[in-house]
């Protein structure tokens, strides 16, 4: 086994500038998917702690200048750039033990991807142009002039899944900050560390004044739950399952909260005729990255008849040597499932597959060389009905479902046949047939030939249920910014 950096807890909620235990002094356990072990302890925020944080943010919002001085903002932000890329080995050490992260995916996104790109939300908060000239109009005879303002939304409450814990909480804290506005963020209870260790940097490494950032993190989802339905927030930024983005958005209802939702995927990968078979082969394996716990991954790849089985042997051998197992090992790109229950959903989801008729070509139960952690091995099923359960739900594990297709139209529709839209593949000789049907799908991101897009100034989000509104880039920026037009007589 790997060396790993030396594990360091952060057991203390921030509320109202402090590091703090529960209000009631419970704590709940960490523990390490890989092993099975708890590696400690985390406050356990109660309703009342986040509420507490809430009217901190609420005060922080409304009595500092926090929201209009875009200097400070920077700076301040530009500190926890500098905090966090100092903690880099922390919290390297602290997403591969609690989220089961291979250590591999620590050097990308997971960890060092986006430390690396925060320094941007420090630049934009103070580069933004937030207020400028609209074209004059002529009102009754009278020339008007106007100004559009775009000021902080207000009190931000922010929701976080596990997968990816330390990006999934900064993509959230650095543009809503920049942007002007307070936040409360309640992490997944799987991965309370990596945001308890954001508000330590916070308290300890920054001048952000109390208030502004709180961590609440709790076993109790229900903590999380007051965040949609306090009148106090003003938005609540929200990425995890659809089913838990819908129960947000009608909660948030009641007070019109502006709601912002990064959610599931069940991402199709089209091969087209002309295909470079290795590649596609290659590249749908990597659909059991982290585990198959990654939102946007391929998790549907379909094949056209006329090379289907050659595609299906290829993929098949690309599964069966996939390495995968104990995350600190720098060759594995696949580690555990994050907990005990969603190992068992995984293994439901791949018994319903079977159910339906679906035909296992490999995997599809817990590895025998793994008995501790919950791990489940790379599973490929053939010939998928797509209208059927492991077709259309997300399973979020290492599940790939091969489709056959009889021509392009065929794999469009296939493709669209959704209630998801958030990402997608397109592999073809042609890159001008890829982009064709690329442009036919409907989904938020495409990569063709395996291609990148993600980038911190780039928007990635979802059409359909994967959600509403962009995540990063100036876009991202901007859905936690009002918009205020003012109507001014000209004075020239
Ligand atoms: P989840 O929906 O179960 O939980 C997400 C968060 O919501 C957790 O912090 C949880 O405590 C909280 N929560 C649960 N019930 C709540 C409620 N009623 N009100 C408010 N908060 C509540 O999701 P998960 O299992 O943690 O994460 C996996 C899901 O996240 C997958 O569906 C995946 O596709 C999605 N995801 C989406 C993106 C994206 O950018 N689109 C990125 C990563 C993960």
């Amino acid at each position: 086994m790997a060396e790993a950096s030396p594990l360091v807890p952060e057991e203390r909620n921030l509320i109202d500038g402090k590091l703090v235990g529960a209000s009631n002094g419970g704590t709940f356990d960490n523990i390490n998917p890989a092993t099975e072990e708890v590696i400690g302890v985390c406050a356990d925020g109660t309703k009342q702690d986040i509420e507490t944080a809430i009217a901190a943010a609420r005060r922080a919002f409304d009595e500092t200048d926090w929201s209009t001085n875009q200097a400070f903002r920077s700076k301040c932000l530009k500190q926890l750039c500098d905090a966090l890329d100092r903690s880099r080995e922390l919290f390297r050490s602290v997403v591969v033990a609690e989220a089961g992260s291979p250590l591999l995916l620590t050097h990308a996104v997971q960890c060092d991807g986006y430390i690396d790109a925060m320094p941007y939300w420090a630049e934009l908060a103070a580069s933004y142009q937030y207020e400028r000239d609209l074209s004059d109009i002529q009102f009754m005879g009278q020339r008007q002039c106007r100004i559009m303002r775009r000021e902080a939304v207000g009190v931000v409450g922010a929701i976080t899944p596990w997968n990816f814990p330390l990006y999934l909480n900064l993509c959230k804290l650095g543009p809503a900050l920049a942007a002007g506005n307070t936040v409360v963020l309640k992490p997944a209870p799987d991965t309370p560390w990596c945001a308890t260790h954001i508000g330590r940097l916070v308290a300890e490494e920054t001048d952000i004044p109390a208030g502004v950032v709180g961590i609440v993190a709790s076993s109790d989802h229900q903590v999380g739950a007051v965040l949609s339905s306090d009148p106090r927030v003003d938005l609540v930024t929200f990425t995890g399952s659809t089913e838990t983005g819908r129960r947000v958005m009608a909660a948030g209802a009641a007070t019109i909260k502006k709601i912002f939702l990064e959610l599931g995927g069940k991402s199709a990968a089209i091969a087209l005729d002309d295909a470079d078979m290795g590649l596609v082969a290659f590249a749908s394996s990597m659909v059991c990255t982290h585990a198959g716990q990654g939102c946007a991954l391929q998790t549907r790849l379909l094949l056209p008849r006329s090379r289907y089985q050659e595609g299906l042997e290829l993929v098949q051998a690309a599964f069966e040597k996939l390495a995968y197992g104990d995350p600190t090992d720098p060759s594995k790109l696949m580690g555990p499932q994050v907990s005990k229950k969603q190992q068992e959903r995984v293994l439901g989801y791949i018994e319903k597959g079977v159910e339906e008729g679906a035909r296992l070509v490999t995997g599809g139960g817990v590895p025998a060389h793994l008995p501790k952690g919950y791990f489940v091995e790379p599973t490929l099923f053939a010939d998928v009905d797509p209208d059927s359960t492991i077709a259309q739900q997300e399973i979020f594990g290492p599940v790939l479902c091969v489709i056959p297709y009889e021509d392009d139209d065929d794999a469009v529709r296939i493709a669209n046949n959704s209630i998801y839209g958030l990402s997608g593949g397109v592999y073809s000789a042609s890159v001008e047939r890829s982009l064709a049907v690329a442009r036919r799908i409907r989904t938020g991101t495409l990569s063709i030939n395996g291609a990148q897009w993600f980038d911190v100034d780039t928007p990635f989000g979802g059409y359909q249920q994967s959600g509403v509104g962009r995540e990063n880039g100036v876009m991202g920026f901007e859905e936690y910014l009002e918009t205020k037009v003012m109507g001014v007589p000209p004075t020239d």
